[in-house]
């Protein structure tokens, strides 16, 4: 197996293990129909996602840094 197609594994397991729902409906982003896409934007992961099941069609994005203020600690 090549570097490449290892690589294109461990994204599509990484995709497969998220639990990725539609906001609109509420449905499993992995059925079948659906589709799911992701990509980095700096350091979010954002997946773009048309649901079979509503048609919407929008990102969901992860954050990986939370920018809200931090609660005051005691
Ligand atoms: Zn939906």
């Amino acid at each position: 197996m090549s570097e490449a197609n290892a690589t294109n594994l461990e994204n599509e397991v990484k995709i497969q293990n998220k639990a990725v729902h539609c906001p609109n409906c509420g449905q499993l982003m992995l059925e079948p129909g659906s589709l799911i896409n992701e990509y980095w934007d700096s350091e979010d992961t954002v997946y773009y996602c048309w649901c079979s099941n509503c048609r919407w069609k929008g990102e969901v994005r992860e954050v990986s840094r939370m920018t809200a203020t931090e609660p005051a600690e005691d």
